[in-house]
């Protein structure tokens, strides 16, 4: 789940007047927004990880099924296919 940084600040909600979390006694949320903006990132990062994961598995599969000319550019092999399928 993603957390949304865009309103979040240090602190947020602090019944207490505290300047820091030091001072805080109504235990606000006192988590650095880098912190947020980070996992953010991460989770992003996970998801362009596993969509670059799939894609290579998909090239991986395609390269077997070439070998051992898989030296040849891939627009031309994936072309070719194509041109077989259609065939
Ligand atoms: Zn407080």
């Amino acid at each position: 789940m993603k957390q949304t940084t865009e309103d979040y600040y240090e602190g947020k909600g602090c019944r207490c007047l505290a300047k820091s979390q030091g001072e805080c006694a109504c235990g606000a949320d006192w988590t650095p927004k880098e912190v947020y903006r980070l996992r953010d990132e991460i989770v992003s990062l996970r998801e362009q990880l596993e969509e670059l994961n799939n894609e290579y598995l998909i090239l991986y599969e395609l390269a077997s099924e070439v070998w051992p000319i898989t030296n040849r550019p891939l627009s031309i092999v994936l072309s070719e296919r194509e041109q077989a399928e259609e065939l």
